[in-house]
């Protein structure tokens, strides 16, 4: 059986950002399309997922979703020793430093 060690998570497509390279940030983005936090914990718990190692959250801007904390929580639940990785658009100080007391146990790399 494929054993899954690494998966990448678009938690939100949602970006206020204007960069010029990406077209992402004219979707309209309704969060209740999104998957709910119910089911996040449903794949992240599922035994298929037993051998992660490392998720990479990204969006549009992952910071500004209200699962992306919650995601961590959920992730970290399941897998204590998961490495997680995320972009950083700097665009949104106080939401970054919210994830900072994550950032100094080392489990998560943002760049
Ligand atoms: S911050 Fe990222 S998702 Fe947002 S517009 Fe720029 S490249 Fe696209």
């Amino acid at each position: 059986m494929t054993k899954i060690e690494d998966i990448i998570w678009t938690i939100s497509e949602k970006c206020e950002g204007r960069c010029k390279h990406c077209e992402l940030w004219k979707k309209k983005i309704d969060y209740n399309d999104e998957l709910s936090l119910d089911m996040i914990e449903n794949v992240i718990s599922n035994n298929m997922l037993k051998d992660l190692i490392q998720v990479h959250i990204t969006g549009g801007e992952p910071f500004i979703s209200p699962k992306y904390v919650p995601l961590i929580e959920i992730l970290l639940k399941y897998h204590p020793m998961v490495r997680i990785h995320s972009p950083i658009s700097g665009m949104y100080p106080e939401l970054h430093y919210s994830i900072s007391k994550y950032i100094s146990k080392k489990l998560i790399i943002i760049y």
